[in-house]
């Protein structure tokens, strides 16, 4: 495997945050806490996974938006086949949870502030709106530390939808707030990229983390 294994047993809070279209899922969600206070040492970690060799604009895209928001350190992994695990034949495409647990599996590390996330120019799919097979642009761990992003239904949103989905892995919830970055996608993801940044209210959540 190209990806760090994991080191250790992870407790991960399965509430799934769906995207473009993400929505808060379980009642789990409304418990996760924001990073900040409990690792305010620590150094946010960005390990970007590019799945099934997205182009160059794609990847480029979703690490200058991350760099444009957050104070962290950014690092590429490879390039990884995505898994067959995560075909859904009926559709011919991927379903995000299950590229989610792998790159849990196979790329997170044994840090909190550390997040894993994958970029990939695939077809997303998970189970949302009532549909079993809903096509998405992102899927986040609700406080987690993986999330993915697809740039199939927009190039461009993907950089937007990816400081969305970190947002998610902080513990920021979806926000009513126009023009923040955390409203819900609704779909089309339209208020996600029309964003004019975090609202104030999500910004002082995860302040430590932010340019
Ligand atoms: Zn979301
Ligand atoms: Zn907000």
């Amino acid at each position: 495997m190209k990806c760090f294994r994991r080191l250790t047993g992870f407790t991960l809070l399965f509430t799934v945050l769906l995207g473009s279209g993400c929505q808060l899922g379980a009642p789990a969600a409304a418990q996760a806490k924001p990073a900040t206070a409990e690792a305010v040492n620590e150094r946010l970690v960005f390990l970007l996974v590019p799945i099934q060799n997205p182009r160059k604009q794609v990847r480029e895209d979703v690490e200058k938006s991350l760099r444009e928001f957050y104070t962290a350190d950014i690092r590429w992994l490879d390039n990884v086949a995505i898994p067959q695990s995560a075909y859904y034949e009926p559709r011919r495409r991927y379903r995000s949870e299950k590229l989610l647990e792998w790159l849990q599996a196979e790329c997170a590390q044994d840090s909190k502030t550390t997040k894993v996330v994958g970029a990939t120019e695939k077809d997303i799919s998970t189970t949302a709106h009532g549909v079993h097979d809903y096509g998405i642009m992102g899927l986040a761990y609700m406080g987690g530390t993986t999330c993915v992003v697809s740039s199939y239904r927009s190039k461009r949103r993907v950089g937007p939808v990816a400081v969305h989905e970190a947002g998610h892995t902080l513990g920021l919830e979806h926000c009513p707030n126009k023009g923040c970055l955390m409203r819900d996608g609704e779909g089309t993801g339209a208020d996600i990229v029309n964003h004019k940044g975090f609202c104030s209210k999500c910004r002082s959540r995860i302040s430590t983390w932010l340019r």
